[in-house]
């Protein structure tokens, strides 16, 4: 009987060590890395993952990291391209002119900025204000993944063509894609036009209120 059980726990070793090695060639190094990385991690943990960050080269520039703020509980996220001048210089998103019609966008929907989260696809200011490129994307972007799946949002309004394309992984124009949900990690997103693009063609504000009125629908749902 003694034999016997010896003989089993000699098996389920050789089994774990066996698991370990294969785990091992998947560059998996330990059990507890594998768990640290299925959980989803807080928005505290995300921003102290993200450190002093110097993994793509918009670090060079920057005055502050923008990590976003707002709910951590928010059901509405809203996602810009990348932080500018104004946003750079203060460490939050939209705070310049963009940013006030963004304000006055989410009151218009009967919020406000604290009761919604708002982050950018990229973290540090890009020079002159030039689009990502794609390798900084590639970089950042798993960070706002990150934030997305510690805040659970139910919709999420992807602000202008860089973001929209990004999210949804296409090169379809904002005006094609704009007007309707997408389904997103588990939420609804809307792509809408840009503030900092309203700010110069306002003609397109009938559009951007068409899109939030759906958002206010969906957010009335739950
Ligand atoms: S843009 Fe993102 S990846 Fe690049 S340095 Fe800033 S935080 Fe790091």
């Amino acid at each position: 009987m003694k034999e016997d059980t010896h003989r089993a726990l000699g098996q389920i070793v050789a089994q774990l060590k066996a698991h370990l090695r294969y785990q091992k060639g998947l560059g998996i190094n330990t059990l507890l890395s594998q768990r640290k990385t299925s959980a989803p991690l807080t928005l505290e943990a995300t921003r102290s993952a993200i450190g002093a960050c110097t993994r793509c080269r918009l670090h060079e520039g920057r005055q502050n990291l923008v990590f976003g703020e707002g709910n951590p509980h928010a059901m509405l996220v809203f996602v810009g391209e990348a932080p500018g001048r104004e946003e750079d210089l203060q460490g939050r998103p939209f705070v310049g002119q963009a940013g006030a019609l963004l304000t006055r966008i989410i009151e218009a929907i009967d919020l406000t900025r604290e009761e919604v989260y708002i982050a950018n696809i990229v973290k540090c200011r890009p020079p002159q204000n030039r689009n990502p490129q794609p390798d900084e994307i590639r970089t950042c972007l798993p960070f706002l993944r990150k934030q997305l799946e510690a805040i659970r949002p139910t919709i999420i309004c992807a602000l202008g063509t860089f973001a929209a394309q990004t999210l949804l992984e296409t090169e379809e124009r904002i005006s094609l894609l704009r007007g309707k949900f997408y389904a997103y990690q588990g939420a609804q997103l809307m792509p809408t036009y840009h503030p900092a693009f309203l700010l110069r063609n306002p003609q397109f504000k009938r559009d951007v209120w068409a899109d939030m009125k759906m958002i206010r629908e969906e957010y009335k749902k739950g």
